[in-house]
């Protein structure tokens, strides 16, 4: 557990999870599906640059916008297609080959976690039940907010025997998608709770939720877990919390004690 600014919460009363790369690992490499699939894209453009540019490209706008509802990436995507003078399409177009593509991918995991073979554990940030339990002990209220589709969170939600901690709580992308964004779950449990400050934290792995929770006085906990390894901080993704606002960096969730102590004052 790393302190970034001496900021603590006071009371804390809501809890706001990010979920992929937070707390689920079921869509680990992600990235790997969307930045060849947007660079073959942006290859078959007029005016398309090396192969080496356009990755680079793709790979920056994509981690820029992470955190936030795919559709924008995809919206990122048309907008650089013309830049380079190819056809404006609906990004709901690429939304969705992006996502048959990662469904492929990650279906054995999926089914496996369905029919039992894979255990919940194999796909969950290492000690994230212990933390909603530690929460919910202390009479905190957590909720989920995810970028990813709605009926897609709640199903792996459940794969990962989560369902039972967060309930009615989780919010998720919409088709409509200006009537859904991580800034408008937390402002919603703010108004709900009548919320100051710090007594609202969040937890991600992403800009976005980072920068929601610190927009709002909240405390920010920075999720920097090695996905492959699934132990030990990612240097990049801990770099990018920082940057972001984070107040702690955490590589997952196993130094519960500290974690404890510094959100209850120990
Ligand atoms: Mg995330």
């Amino acid at each position: 557990m790393e302190f970034i600014s001496k900021t603590a919460a006071v009371n804390l009363h809501s809890v706001v999870f990010d979920f992929d790369g937070t707390l689920s690992l079921i869509r680990k490499g992600w990235q790997e599906i969307m930045t060849p699939y947007f660079t073959e894209v942006l290859m078959g453009t007029p005016g398309a640059g090396t192969l080496e540019d356009e990755n680079s490209c793709a790979r920056e706008f994509i981690d820029f916008l992470t955190g936030k509802q795919t559709i924008y990436q995809c919206i990122r995507l048309n907008e650089e297609v013309i830049k380079r003078g190819g056809k404006s399409l609906d990004p709901l177009i690429y939304k969705n080959e992006y996502h048959r593509r990662l469904l492929e991918k990650i279906e054995y995991r999926r089914k496996g976690l369905a029919d039992g073979t894979i255990q919940p554990a194999e796909f969950l940030v290492p000690g994230s039940v212990g933390i909603i339990e530690c929460l919910i002990d202390h009479g905190v209220d957590i909720y989920l907010a995810s970028g990813t589709d709605e009926m897609y969170v709640k199903e792996e939600v459940a794969l990962l025997k989560l369902d039972r901690y967060f309930k009615d709580r989780i919010y998720g992308a919409r088709d409509e998608y200006k009537l859904f964004s991580k800034a408008m779950v937390i402002q919603r449990i703010i108004e709900m709770n009548d919320l100051h400050g710090s007594s609202l934290a969040g937890f991600g792995d992403g800009y976005v939720e980072i920068e929601n929770i610190k927009e709002v006085g909240g405390i920010a906990i920075g999720v920097a877990t090695d996905e492959e390894r699934m132990e030990g901080i990612d240097e990049w993704k801990r770099q990018r919390l920082i940057k972001a606002g984070a107040d702690v960096i955490i590589a997952d969730f196993t130094e519960l004690e500290a974690l404890e102590n510094y959100l209850f004052g120990g």
